[in-house]
């Protein structure tokens, strides 16, 4: 089961046009406004009335989590690339305000969330996150804020690239049970990166280096397991090897300032 639920996820990071939108959403209503806080900075996101006030609480931990990491003052050299600054809950959610207006809920199933294609243009400076279940039913909290940052990277304009129909290896990791499961799957349609500064490359130099300065204190380890899901989970989707292999060294060097 947890295996189905990640792989909804592992297939849910992708754009959708803008026609897919406008039959999901009923009503332009929003049922909450919030005001997220980190340590520094304050930023407020919309929650639109398709979420329900229990996904709406969902979110909002996420994005509260995401606000509450400290400020580690160290990171890899392509975080600093992505996120303009350290490993630091003010970092992300300065770097996100600046691209996300709010969240939506989405019943499309394709996808754990998605921004409008319309939004992922350069010069086109905000969007909405549109949600779905497979977004609900990811257990690892960090692989969910890792999603948000994911969106957030479209609205910088990058898109994402033709798979290339290849069979490819996913790895699902539940973190309460700490057990790692591996299915094959074929790779089609718009849901892979051709480059490492794409969508799935600042997921993966977020989620990394998150789990490094918190888990491993600053340290550069991986267990075995974890470089699995970072080869797998992650750069399968990425179709340039030299792409992957500069993303895989970026997240193996230390952490500096
Ligand atoms: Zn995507």
């Amino acid at each position: 089961m947890k295996v189905q639920l990640l792989l909804c996820m592992l297939i849910g990071l992708a754009f959708a046009d803008d026609a897919d939108q406008r039959s999901l959403i009923s009503s332009e209503e929003i049922a909450l406004t919030k005001t997220i806080r980190s340590a520094d900075h304050a930023a407020t996101f919309h929650f639109h009335a398709s979420l329900s006030d229990h996904e709406i609480d969902f979110v909002v931990k996420d994005l509260e989590l995401l606000a509450s990491i400290p400020d580690y003052g160290a990171s890899t050299p392509l975080h600093r690339h992505f996120f303009q600054g350290p490993v630091s809950g003010n970092v992300y959610l300065t770097w996100l305000a600046r691209r996300i207006d709010g969240f939506k809920r989405t019943s499309k199933r394709t996808y754990a969330a998605y921004v409008r294609g319309r939004d992922q243009k350069p010069g086109k400076t905000h969007s909405d996150i549109f949600l779905s279940n497979a977004y609900f039913s990811t257990k690892d909290q960090a692989l969910r804020m890792s999603i948000l940052l994911h969106e957030g990277r479209h609205v910088d304009g990058f898109k994402h690239a033709r798979c290339r129909n290849k069979k490819v290896s996913y790895v699902s990791f539940d973190p309460i049970s700490g057990i790692f499961r591996t299915k094959t799957r074929i790779l089609r349609g718009l849901r892979c990166d051709d480059n490492a500064i794409g969508p799935y490359g600042a997921q993966a130099v977020f989620y990394f280096n998150y789990l490094r300065a918190h888990k491993y204190q600053g340290g550069h380890a991986f267990s075995p397991d974890e470089r699995t899901l970072m080869d797998i989970y992650f750069f399968a989707r990425i179709l340039d090897e030299r792409a992957v292999s500069g993303l895989s060294d970026d997240l193996l060097s230390p952490l500096d300032p």
